[in-house]
């Protein structure tokens, strides 16, 4: 078996003011004649589960371009050409194959291509031929098109939020692929449309169950692979919208009417799919409030997980204001700081001007007195399995005049909060901390759960404003809930 490896990825917040160039891909590309991309938490398993199948099974893997670049704006068109164009001729130096397998999210938007995905698994098609076996893996929060349906026999999405299974996601998806080349499954799909805009926490009821029904009709032979694709609300293109994604082995019948079955089950549980958000002001009165330390606050609307900049100044700044101490918050991105920070040298005590420096929802920066505690070259959290590098990062302490307090790690590398080892390895102490600020709409959650169970995530203002009704959009369907007020069930049911 000639099996061909390799991706680019990433997610696409058309609201958000910073450009996905060359230089963000830089951070994590592998090109086909480097090192494997074994550190990598989305190529990563798919390489070390192909390097299993060589040596148990005598597979021939060649490895692609992989390139992931942390959620931004629209990707520009210089970086998407090249990035695809490098990827389509590895493919081609690798003919022929009998498998192509691609890490995508699904949520990459171009300047001038609105279905990067769709395009990318037209063209490999285009090149490999009818009877090479395509297949992806996904992110749940990918836009599905008809498109990227009809280019591939089989798309694979994790199932959870936060996304703890992408390791089972990939094992799974080579598994099918393995099957379909080999002659022994023959995939038909049928997609379902849920009508709804929403996030989905799969860590919580009604979405545990779903998610745990999906996995029983994979085991039980109703699917070859169920894939419910949330969507991502910031991505204004009018593919955007919960869809469910049904193979079957050979009954396109029994595809469509499962994908109908959970996307009513999902539609019917509109508005309680996810943990309700705070306004920053009720944020505010519960970080206040002498109970279960410590808080932590999810700072969604400047997640940069979700293509917000991360260095926004807005929640941080009304704890502060309300006089309250023993705050943790991070990670915050400002390069700057951080530079002055290593100038200045640990215990330090400067002038810093922190945040509120990327776009107008970044709020305005915060001037405070910081006394730098602590800092660290190459600093990285946990996610999973994988360690995240946050670049060179420094925690400081701060003031205010009015006597509020905060430790905030300031880092050089932009990324979302995913463990608590974004503050411990730090030095920040979490024992002692009473209100935990972190930068993420719900991957921290695996991990800050552990802490502490009092957990309330804040809707915004901010690039990644919860309430999609505020969002500017001008291209998405509509027709869609809770954009349209009409309840009913808008499907060919
Ligand atoms: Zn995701």
């Amino acid at each position: 078996m000639r099996v061909f490896y390799g991706g680019i990825a990433t997610e696409t917040n058309t609201f958000s003011p910073l450009p996905t160039g060359k230089q963000a891909f830089g951070e994590s590309r592998y090109p086909a004649a480097g090192p494997a991309p074994v550190d990598s938490f989305l190529y990563g398993p798919l390489s070390v589960e192909l390097d299993r199948r060589s040596a148990a099974s005598g597979w021939t893997v060649m490895r692609g371009l992989c390139a992931f670049a942390q959620p931004g704006g629209r990707t520009t068109r210089a970086a998407w050409t090249s990035l695809r164009d490098e990827l389509l001729a590895d493919l081609q130096n690798a003919l022929p194959v009998d498998i192509v397998l691609l890490g995508l999210h699904g949520a990459m938007v171009a300047d001038g291509c609105d279905d990067c995905e769709g395009e990318l698994l037209r063209e490999a098609r285009r090149l490999a031929g009818p009877d090479a076996i395509i297949g992806a893996s996904l992110d749940p929060h990918g836009l599905l098109s008809d498109q990227m349906v009809t280019e591939a026999d089989i798309l694979v999405s994790y199932k959870e939020y936060p996304h703890t299974d992408i390791e089972e996601t990939v094992v799974q998806l080579v598994e099918l692929c393995s099957r379909i080349a080999s002659g022994e499954a023959n995939p038909v799909s049928a997609v379902h449309d849920c009508g709804m805009l929403a996030l989905f926490h799969t860590t919580r009821e009604p979405m545990r169950q779903i998610v745990a029904d999906m996995r029983a009709a994979e085991a039980s032979g109703r699917a070859l692979n169920v894939s419910f694709m949330h969507s991502f609300p910031w991505a204004d293109v009018p593919d955007a919208g919960a869809k469910v994604l049904v193979t079957h082995d050979g009954d396109l019948l029994s595809a469509e009417t499962l994908a109908r079955e959970f996307a009513a089950r999902i539609h019917a549980c509109r508005g309680n799919t996810s943990a309700p958000a705070l306004s920053v002001s009720e944020a505010v009165e519960e970080a206040r409030r002498e109970v279960g330390w410590p808080l932590i606050i999810a700072e969604a609307a400047d997640n940069p997980g979700g293509g917000a900049a991360g260095d926004g100044t807005i929640l941080l700044r009304a704890l502060l204001d309300a006089g309250l101490r023993d705050i943790v918050a991070g990670p915050m991105w400002d390069p700057v700081a951080v530079s002055l920070c290593f100038e200045a040298g640990e215990g330090a005590c400067i002038p810093l001007r922190i945040g509120g420096k990327a776009g107008a929802g970044s709020g305005l920066p915060l001037d405070v007195e910081a006394t730098v505690q602590q800092l660290v070259v190459d600093a990285a959290q946990s996610f999973v399995a994988t360690k995240v590098p946050m670049g060179a990062s420094a925690a400081v302490g701060i003031r205010f005049a009015n006597g509020a307090r905060a430790q905030v790690v300031l880092v050089s590398r932009r990324g979302q909060g995913f463990g608590r080892d974004l503050f411990t390895s730090m030095g920040i102490r979490l024992e002692t901390a009473k209100r935990v600020l972190v930068k993420s709409s719900h991957h921290f959650h695996a991990d800050f759960s552990l802490l502490s169970q009092r957990i309330v995530y804040v809707h915004g203002p901010g690039t990644m404003n919860l309430d999609v009704r505020s969002l500017p959009y001008r291209r998405v369907n509509r027709e869609l809930w809770p954009l349209c007020d009409d309840d009913r069930m808008k499907l060919d049911t």
